[in-house]
């Protein structure tokens, strides 16, 4: 009887527990660790719902076919918006109607179509296509889309990586120039105007899944959460429920790369995001380090004395871009490029531990490591 009673008790207890909003969900997609903390307003249909279209935007902006090598055989549907348009599967040379044409009508049929033909691509990486051009003028061509044939030459972080030859580094520069990534926004269309140009996504998708994980996070009805796409980082709302208390999102310390920050930044409803040498490199027996930001004067690494730039601003495709633009361009004329867009401010983590900061940033920033010095 009392066991029975017991179990009376218990079971609604155990119902309310299993149905109880996960708090956070991860995965590994883009590349990276991707944590999506929404907190108490989280269900697991809203979870799922933010990282399928974040794995979706991974299949269409990624350069790297192998990647997708198994979902090439995979029976699992893919979600309505994949497959947009048939004439997309046409222009990549898979035949319309082809499942797996359909799959790569993205970065990839681009690339595989340089110097052939324009692609129709969906919407969405159209957007993002644009914005990419628009940062590559901004910064003087310092971030280029087309850096594709470069990034695949140093392989940084990948089994292939090494020291190029300079003959090699100079005909892959030759290939690097957004101005012949053309955009052809009423036709829907994208086209590279030389065989062997390739465009890279790198620096700009993962910005650009956190603002639609943000958005549909936001159309879920969530006040507040942290969208963390491998340190791309979306500050939704507050961290309280009424609105005083602001996130805390530390700058991490490029020498020390286990979560050990230099600083934080106070902020709400905003995304912060970093570029760093520390991100992805290989090392030579000497010591020397080759990290995965390109100049796209000289072909290596970009070296400048920046070992980082973190950029909060209220979109997260913009800080991508920006950080990746701003570390390459260097400080001087990075700081006039983030002093010229409402909005956006900026980090400095120098080689000789020295820190700067954006005006917009007096009171928001707050060093918290002394081995490094705010200027
Ligand atoms: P992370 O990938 O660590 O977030 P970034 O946003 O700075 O870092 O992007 C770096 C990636 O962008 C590289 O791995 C490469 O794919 C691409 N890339 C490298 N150099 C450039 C450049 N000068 N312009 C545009 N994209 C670049
Ligand atoms: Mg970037």
């Amino acid at each position: 009887m009392v066991i029975k009673k017991l179990f009376f008790l218990l079971l609604p207890l155990l119902l309310t527990d299993c149905s109880r909003p996960p708090r956070s969900q991860r995965e590994f997609v883009l590349g990276t660790i991707c944590v999506i903390n929404l907190y108490e307003s989280g269900s697991n249909r809203l979870y799922s719902r933010i990282f399928s279209r974040i794995r979706e935007i991974d299949r269409i902006m990624s350069a790297f076919p192998g990647e997708f090598e198994d979902l090439l055989n995979d029976s699992a549907p893919l979600s309505d918006a994949t497959i947009i348009d048939p004439n997309a599967g046409g222009a990549a040379g898979g035949g319309v109607g082809n499942p797996v044409s359909t799959l790569v009508s993205g970065v990839l049929a681009i690339n595989r179509q340089a110097g052939i033909a324009p692609v129709k691509v969906r919407a969405d990486l159209l957007e993002v296509l644009v914005a990419a051009r628009r940062y590559a003028e901004l910064s003087g061509g310092a971030f280029d889309p087309t850096i594709g044939p470069l990034v695949k030459l140093w392989g940084i972080g990948s089994e292939t990586q090494r020291i190029p030859a300079d003959y090699e580094i100079a005909a892959a520069l030759e290939l690097v120039n957004w101005r012949d990534l053309i955009i052809d926004r009423a036709a829907g269309t994208a086209f590279l105007n030389r065989q062997g140009m390739e465009i890279d996504l790198g620096a700009i998708a993962k910005g650009y899944a956190a603002d639609e994980a943000a958005r549909i996070a936001k159309e879920g009805r969530v006040k507040r959460g942290i969208i963390d796409l491998g340190g791309n980082i979306f500050a939704l709302g507050w961290r309280d429920e009424k609105g005083s208390v602001p996130w805390r999102i530390g700058v991490q310390n490029p020498f020390d790369i286990r979560g050990e920050s230099i600083g934080v930044l106070k902020v709400h409803d905003t995304s912060v995001v970093t570029s760093g040498v520390y991100e992805r490199f290989f090392e030579t027996s000497d010591g020397k380090r080759y990290h995965h930001i390109l100049s796209t004067i000289n072909g290596y690494p970009a070296e400048n004395g920046l070992l980082s730039v973190t950029i909060v601003t209220e979109r997260s495709m913009e800080a991508d871009a920006l950080s990746t633009s701003v570390f390459a361009m260097g400080y001087e004329k990075g700081k006039a490029l983030i002093n010229s867009i409402p909005g956006a401010d900026a980090v400095f983590v120098f080689a000789d531990r020295s820190v700067k900061i954006t005006e917009g940033l007096s009171g928001i920033f707050t060093l918290t490591n002394n081995e490094f010095t705010l200027f």
